[in-house]
């Protein structure tokens, strides 16, 4: 029997759209036209069209907003003049990174109405310490846009354990990104000695590895891309903090590290590889510089686990530093040390000018005491010491350090016996 209507009449309402009867479904009367209808049914059928259209116009916004974005981005060989002008050969991991801060913006300009999802290709750094791996990471940060940050990965120990958690890690991300969370998901974060997370040795311990595979499990679940929660204040969680959840899909990782001692397994591979066969491949292999071939099974035996290589998918390499490059170095990047000095002494108003053989002699210092790149700064310092104390207080106008200047100066600070 039809239940009675508002007015106590006995005939059912009946839905303007679909013609079913109240009978059948909730029924709701317009507030504005009477006699007009609409049962639950068709509510919810518009319910799903209406959030499916804004979907799509947003979606459609946000593409043509990104593309838009995306021409403003600078092309690879446009990344790759910027950091020449700081960083000094390294002409491979250059373009590696080039190309992948480029995808990077690709990525989160992609269309994501069609089935093709560009997926993200973190990167790994291999190079010997104060070779150029943050200063080239840095430099990057100087021309994006996008959230960055540079973490060390040395900090980080797995839950329960001193240390702070793997989430932390995101945390300088989400401060740099004033704690935008959407700005954050598009960052990028460099990770600094990643070997250091290593496990101690191929084959997996049986004791715990505190420092070493579940840091890797960890970090792991942060690569692939998934919800996790982040402490807003770094460091440990706790029970009682409000926890952020960042979604990692769409970070790049740059990851970098020395990997001490990498050298040897890349020869052992090459070695064992080539018995059996044609001499060829060996023929062509330089001796002096075994980092050039490292391959994803070197950084296997080091101890990174399969799953955070197969993470970390560009492998590229830093060159040693030799002369040449040290001794451009001091003088050539914008932000040359050399210029730095120039700099400070113009501001007192004094010419400063360094002679050829002072250069080359900081440079041999450096070598001789296996300072890399990173001592060329502390041996400028020692030089400049006692000028940079003594010639504000003075009306000198014009200053040239000689070779002989620079070798006092070092002798008197006893710069050698400090660094033998
Ligand atoms: P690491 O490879 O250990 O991360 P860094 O990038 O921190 O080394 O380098 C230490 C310092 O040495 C830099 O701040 C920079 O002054 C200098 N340096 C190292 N490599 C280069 C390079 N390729 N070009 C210019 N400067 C460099």
């Amino acid at each position: 029997m039809a239940k009675k209507n508002n007015k106590g009449t006995n005939f059912p309402y009946r839905c303007s759209f679909c013609g079913q009867e109240s009978s059948d479904s909730v029924i709701v009367p317009s507030p504005m036209e009477e006699g007009c209808y609409i049962c639950s049914d068709c509510i919810e059928h518009l319910h799903v069209a209406v959030k499916e259209f804004l979907q799509s116009e947003s979606s459609t916004k946000n593409n043509a907003a990104s593309a838009d974005e995306l021409k403003k981005v600078p092309k690879p060989q446009e990344i790759c003049e910027f950091l020449d002008s700081y960083v000094i050969g390294q002409d491979a991991a250059k373009r590696f990174l080039s190309v992948a801060v480029y995808n990077h913006y690709k990525r989160l300009a992609q269309d994501r109405t069609d089935d093709v999802d560009i997926e993200k290709s973190n990167i790994i750094m291999v190079g010997p310490t104060g070779t150029g791996k943050t200063l080239i990471a840095k430099t990057i940060a100087r021309l994006l846009d996008v959230p960055f940050t540079i973490v060390d990965a040395t900090v980080l120990t797995e839950a329960g354990y001193v240390g702070e958690d793997i989430e932390s890690l995101l945390t300088r991300l989400l401060q740099v990104a004033d704690y935008d969370v959407a700005k954050a998901e598009r960052g990028i974060v460099f990770i600094d000695e990643i070997d250091k997370i290593a496990r101690k040795g191929d084959n997996p311990s049986i004791t715990r590895d505190v420092s070493g595979e579940g840091v890797q499990q960890g970090l792991l679940k942060l690569l692939e891309g998934s919800i996790v929660n982040v402490p807003p204040q770094g460091g440990r969680k706790h029970p009682e903090q409000r926890m952020i959840p960042v979604d990692t899909k769409n970070i790049l990782f740059i990851c970098g590290g020395a990997f001490d001692g990498i050298e040897r397994k890349i020869a052992q591979r090459l070695n064992s590889h080539v018995v059996g066969y044609s001499n060829n491949a060996r023929k062509g292999v330089n001796r002096d510089n075994f980092l050039q071939y490292v391959a994803p099974q070197d950084l296997k035996s080091f101890g990174l686990i399969p799953e955070i290589i197969g993470r970390l998918p560009i492998l590229t390499h830093l060159e040693p530093l030799d002369r040449s490059a040290l001794r451009r170095i001091l003088t050539e990047p914008k932000n040359a040390i050399i210029k730095q000095y120039i700099k400070l002494f113009d501001m007192d108003g004094v010419k400063l000018e360094f002679d050829e053989a002072a250069l080359d002699l900081i440079v041999d210092k450096a070598i001789e005491y296996k300072l890399g790149a990173r001592g060329l700064r502390s041996i400028v310092e020692t030089i400049m010491m006692d000028a940079m104390f003594e010639m504000p207080s003075t009306d000198t106008k014009h200053f040239i350090v000689t070779a002989d200047y620079a070798l006092e100066k070092l002798r008197k600070a006893n710069f050698e016996i400090a660094n033998v």
